[in-house]
């Protein structure tokens, strides 16, 4: 094996390394044990690229063995992305004397990638020539936790944009009842109304109240985490049923809403203002996306084992790229976005209080148009 000249250089020029000291007591073996002991991978490359010598470090590091590093060339390692920008830095640092200082990755023999930092200096060895010694740096652990850390950062950018754009939507939600309470209220507050107008604009200023308390009651459902539903009680869904659509009635009188019962056993296990919660948010959304001459269905039925309830409608029915999102908090189909106001937490807390009850929530496009949205309680058979 050669010796490696570079031991005692010949001049003290300045080179990348910094000004070079002229080691005379350094001998061959002291000095290869330093370069094959050091802590990061270093290595000698001929100008054309080639591995002169590699050390123990820069072994593991690449998973080769020294004898087939030592037919490869310098670019061998690179990762395939890298190896253009790298080929270009590359020669810039061969013939126009800028630094290299790059992070990029390597390919180890196993296949696996790893992220390198490499230094380059040349070396000069007399008579014009001269050699290139590298460091090579595994940074993988460094550049794993960096970039964990962007995603992590990008995460949270994101879900600030949620907020503040959920904080917009709520205020915007909560002024317009709010608009209407205090206008309504400030009519009444007026003296000249007739009883008969006094009547009807306090059931205005009801009607948004309850559409005020029932948001403010959504947001909670969904903001407390880890809830249990209370203790459950037999309920019997047709009556719920009933009373659920009496109350859409009084606040939508024009609109024909028909129930049909198909079992003798509508019993399930539930709480009961949780299920009159999940029928009034389907019934308010089969009025809302139901055009005024629509009509709603109420179907309440056996399946099995359990008592299912479904709410018809003959509005546009749910298009394939909603269907998945349809119950997450605040998903919105676009045209709702453009047509109608709404947080897009009415099916949340629809899926939250009958998953609470252990129970399921579907929803569906009807064949003949229109949207189906239902769910189903266990049944509690007269004998159970
Ligand atoms: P919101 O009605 O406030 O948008 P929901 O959670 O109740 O929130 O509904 C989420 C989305 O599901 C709505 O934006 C709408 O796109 C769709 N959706 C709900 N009910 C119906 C329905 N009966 N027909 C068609 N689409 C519906």
């Amino acid at each position: 094996m050669t010796a490696t000249r570079p031991v005692v250089l010949p001049n003290p020029e300045r080179t990348s390394f910094g000004p070079v000291l002229v080691l005379e007591s350094l001998t061959v073996p002291a000095f290869r044990g330093f370069f094959e002991n050091l802590g990061v991978g270093g290595v000698q490359i001929s100008t054309d690229g080639r591995f002169l010598q590699v050390n123990q470090r820069f072994i593991e590091l690449t998973g080769y063995p020294r004898e087939q590093l030592l037919q490869m060339r310098v670019g061998d390692l690179d990762h395939p992305d890298d190896r253009e920008p790298d080929r270009v830095r590359w020669d810039a640092f061969l013939n126009a004397g800028a630094d290299y200082d790059v992070e990029k990755r390597y390919v180890r023999r196993d296949g696996s990638t790893i992220w390198v930092h490499v230094t380059a200096a040349r070396i000069p060895m007399g008579d014009d020539e001269m050699t290139i010694a590298k460091t090579v740096e595994d940074i993988t652990d460094r550049v794993v936790a960096v970039n964990s850390l962007r995603e992590r950062e990008q995460r949270l950018r994101e879900a600030l944009a949620v907020k503040e754009e959920f904080l917009g939507m709520v205020s915007h939600e909560l002024r317009t009842p709010l608009t209407v309470i205090l206008g309504l209220a400030n009519v009444v507050a007026r003296n000249g109304s007739s009883p008969a107008q006094v009547q009807r604009t306090v059931l205005e200023i009801r009607e948004s109240a309850e559409h005020l308390a029932s948001l403010l009651e959504s947001m909670l459902v969904l903001a407390r985490v880890g809830e249990e539903a209370p203790e459950l009680e037999p309920i019997l869904l047709d009556r719920v049923a009933r009373r659920a659509i009496e109350r859409h009635r009084e606040v939508f009188p024009r609109r024909k809403v028909s129930l049909k019962v198909s079992t003798t056993t509508p019993l399930v296990d539930g709480h009961e203002p949780w299920i009159v919660q999940v029928i009034a948010n389907m019934l308010g959304n089969a009025e809302k996306y139901t055009p005024a001459k629509g009509r709603i269905i109420v179907l309440v039925g056996r399946d099995g084992e359990d008592v299912c309830l479904r709410v018809l409608d003959e509005g546009r029915g749910i298009a394939a790229e909603d269907q998945p999102r349809i119950f997450e908090a605040f998903y919105r189909a676009a045209h709702a976005v453009k047509e109608s106001g709404g947080l897009g937490l009415g099916l949340a807390v629809c899926k939250r209080l009958i998953d609470l009850q252990g129970g399921q929530v579907w929803a569906s496009t009807r064949e003949e148009g229109g949207a189906e949205f239902g769910f189903s309680l266990p049944a509690l058979d007269a004998d159970d």
